[in-house]
Order: C-alpha cells, then structure tokens, then sequence
C-alpha cells in the first residue's frame, strides 16, 4: 500500500472516532442496506470527516463517486485512501478552475439517483449544462448558506427540477456547524497560516450571522477587540449586547489588524478599505466565495505582491503600505486548515444521511422544489449526540407535560 493511501486511511479512522452519531446511524443503515444499487455523486469537501460520510454511503450499499466542492481543501492522501476502497474520486488538491469544472462534470456521468452540494455548483450543472440528469434523480442536498441562497433564487423563478433538501437550514447543522465550527476552524486556519497572536490585536469581523457570531465569539475569546460590520440592523443590535463596536466598514478599516468576511455577500472590502487599512493588516475569508474581499482592487492599488508564506499573499500597495491576504481569499478555514472539527461534521454528515434517506422514503410525494428536514429527525441527532457526550435529559411526568404544553 502507498504512503498516500496510509496517510489517507490514518486521517479517517482518526475522525472516525469522533463521529458517534454517524457510526449509530451507519450500523442502522448498513444491516437495512437502506441505499442499496442507488449512485450517489458527493459534492463537498474532500477531508477526513467527508470521507467517514462517504463511507458510509458504500457500506450501505451506494455506488459513491465523490467530488471536491473547492479545489483548495481537496486532500489528495484521503482521496487515495477512498480510491483503496473502490470509490470513484474526481478531485485534485489544487486544480484550475477549468479542471474542477471537468471534475464535477465527471463526477455526474453515471446518471446520479441522489447528489449532495456544497455552494450549489454541481446543482447548477444540472440545471444549466445537463438538465436531462434531473429526470433520473430522485433528489438532492445543500449543505452551506450560499448554496440555500442560490436555491432561493432558482425556486423564485419555480426553476428547480427535483426535490432538494436545505440540510443547511437543520438546526442539528447550522446552529453546531455554521456558528462553532466555523467559529473553531477559521482561528485555527488564521492561526496556523500566519503564526501571530490575536490577544490584544483589534479583529474585525463582517456579517453577524451564524459563522459571524461564532467567529467573533472565539475571537474575543482569544484576547481580541472585536468590531462587527452589518447590514441588518437587528443583528448589529445583537453584536451589541454580545460586547462588541458595531460600525461602518469605512470606519472599521481604519482600526483592524485582522479582517475577516463572513456574509456571503460580494465586495465587502474594497478599494476605499485598502487605501485606509492600517500597514500590516491581515484579511481572510471565511464565505462561501472569493468574492467578499476585492482582488481586482487589491491588485490595481499595488505596486507589487508575492508570496511572503505559504497561504500568505503580501501586496505592496502605493501608498507605501503592505497588506497581506490570507488563502487566495477563498475560505480560510478550509483552504489553510482542515476545515470544521469532527464532532461537529458529525451532527452536519447524520443531518446528510438521514436527509437522503429521507428523499428517498418519501419520493413519491416530494415535489421538484426545496424542502426542509423535518423536526423529529433533527431531535433524533440530537439525542443521540447528548447520549455519546454523557449528558442527561430530564423528562417530563405526565401532569407537568399536560401542565407545560397545556394539554
Ligand atoms: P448568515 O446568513 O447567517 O449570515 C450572513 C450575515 O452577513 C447576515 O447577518 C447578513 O446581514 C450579513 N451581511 C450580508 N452582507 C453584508 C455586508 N456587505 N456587510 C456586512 N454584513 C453583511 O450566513 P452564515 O451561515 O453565517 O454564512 C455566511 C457565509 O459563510 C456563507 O457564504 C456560507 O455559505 C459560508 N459558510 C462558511 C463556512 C466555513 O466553513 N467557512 C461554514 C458555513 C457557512
Ligand atoms: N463550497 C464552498 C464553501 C462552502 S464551505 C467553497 O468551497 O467555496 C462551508 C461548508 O463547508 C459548511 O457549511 C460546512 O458544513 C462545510 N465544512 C466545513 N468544514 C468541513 C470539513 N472539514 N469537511 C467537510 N465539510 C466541511
């Protein structure tokens, strides 16, 4: 056996044994065989824990091809661990755009009966390149908010073909996901990349959703000054009573050491920013696309930039100031660090698995469209979570659940 694929099989048994819940589901889904013959194509993160969850589709009787959803966090090693297995890889650490493109391409060939996005780039083959494919499929997931976005906009236009579920949108997923694991993963991707302290550093952090929050929370937590930029006022009032300065970009740029955007919008930082940011100021992205920090500004107001260390692009800009941005200003966590922790892709992959199963107990009767996970399947992750952690659960006598729920 090589040493890639050893290396490959070291990481995954390695996150396997964080993973209790999906090892649960997995024993349940392995003796009913509950996909037994159907092609799955798996769009995500190319890792450790994603291989856990893809092996787990083959051990219940899946004919699995994977795919990266981002060709900077595909790991070649675990890539080669699943090959060892008999699972269709169609992924490279580092690819050009083109060659990801082909790669997701690829990994549709067979005629998939179920898929599984992340940010909505294979859904939108489908839709836009391959549209016969929906005929065959019996439905599909999205795991991160921008591919939910995208979804919104495709169901506004009554454009989507097959059912998709919004696992993103499970409370069992965003709330543990999106808002700790991010809020873990993006320090230890800064961390890692830029070997500085963040105590006593002034960071600040655009959007004050669930990554926005979990970010600032660990980055008060590591000894920061927090500052959050919004654009909903609701939010900003929360970031408030949280203990943190709200205010305008225009004023934050001025004062932060370390930026970083999680809003899924575009042009969050821009020209205007770079021109007041202070020398020496750090800049990574956390959402979806590289889009939420300008590089076409970036580059007009520079006289120069290189590679000062590995995931580190140092501009030089006209006015005599060096900035330095983090991983291309793609997803930091993910393309410097291995992305979120295994307990935490464990409660997101059981959201994915029982959300496929889902789609295909309930084929009949779901309609082309997007959908939601149903409540009781989220309090079932959830307790068998609380279970793995040692925690209990208190329950309701008769007379107080008729007292409590008005009965
Ligand atoms: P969310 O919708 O909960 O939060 C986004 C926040 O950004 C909102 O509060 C919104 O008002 C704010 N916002 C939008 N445009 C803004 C702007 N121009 N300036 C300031 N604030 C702005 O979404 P979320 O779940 O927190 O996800 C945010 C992004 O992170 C998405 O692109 C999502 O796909 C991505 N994501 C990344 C990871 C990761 O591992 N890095 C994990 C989950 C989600
Ligand atoms: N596909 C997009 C980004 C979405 S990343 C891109 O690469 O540009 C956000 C999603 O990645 C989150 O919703 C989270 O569930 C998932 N994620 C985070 N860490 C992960 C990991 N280690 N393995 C697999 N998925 C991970």
């Amino acid at each position: 056996m090589n040493d890639l694929v050893l290396s490959g099989q070291k990481k995954i048994a390695w996150a396997k044994r964080f993973m209790p819940v999906l090892t649960e589901i997995e024993k349940d889904f392995v003796e009913k065989q509950v996909f037994s013959g159907l092609k799955i194509t798996v769009c995500i993160h190319l890792e450790a824990k994603t291989a856990c969850f893809v092996k787990m589709l083959k051990n219940t009787g899946a004919i699995v091809t994977a795919t990266g959803c981002n060709p900077l966090s595909t790991q070649d090693d675990v890539c080669e661990a699943l090959r060892a297995d008999g699972i269709r890889v169609c992924a490279k650490h580092g690819v050009s755009m083109e060659e990801y493109e082909r790669h997701l391409e690829e990994s549709l060939s067979d005629g998939p009966d179920l898929i599984l996005d992340d940010g909505g780039d294979l859904t939108d083959i489908i839709h836009h390149k391959m549209p016969h494919l929906a005929d065959n499929l019996i439905g599909g997931t999205e795991e991160t908010t921008t591919g939910v976005n995208r979804l919104k906009n495709l169901a506004q236009k009554g454009e989507i073909k097959y059912p998709i579920i919004a696992a993103n949108d499970a409370m069992m997923k965003f709330l543990f996901d999106n808002r700790y694991g991010t809020g873990q993963s993006v320090w230890d991707g800064i961390n890692r990349t830029t070997n500085l302290v963040v105590a006593g550093k002034t960071v600040v952090i655009a959007g004050y959703g669930w990554c926005g929050r979990g970010a600032a929370l660990r980055a008060k937590g590591l000894g920061a000054k927090v500052i959050i930029t919004e654009i909903d006022e609701i939010k900003a009032i929360e970031a408030v009573m949280d203990g943190h300065t709200v205010m305008k970009m225009d004023d934050a740029a001025k004062l932060g050491d370390i930026f970083v955007t999680l809003t899924g919008c575009k042009d969050v930082i821009t020209k205007e920013h770079f021109n007041v940011m202070k020398n020496g100021a750090v800049m990574a992205n956390a959402g979806h696309f590289d889009v939420e920090i300008n590089k076409n500004d970036l580059l007009s107001l520079s006289v120069s930039h290189e590679e000062t260390r590995q995931n580190i692009e140092t501009y030089a800009l006209k006015n005599g100031n060096e900035i330095h941005l983090l991983a291309e200003g793609r997803l930091v966590n993910l393309a410097a660090g291995d992305g979120h922790p295994a307990e935490i892709m464990d409660m997101s992959f059981s959201v994915q698995a029982l959300a496929l199963r889902y789609l295909k107990e309930h084929k009949d009767e779901l309609l082309p469209g997007m959908h939601y996970l149903p409540e009781e399947i989220n309090r079932k992750i959830a307790k068998i979570k609380l279970q793995s952690l040692g925690a209990g659960l208190d329950e309701l006598s008769p007379e107080q659940k008729s007292y409590y729920f008005c009965e």
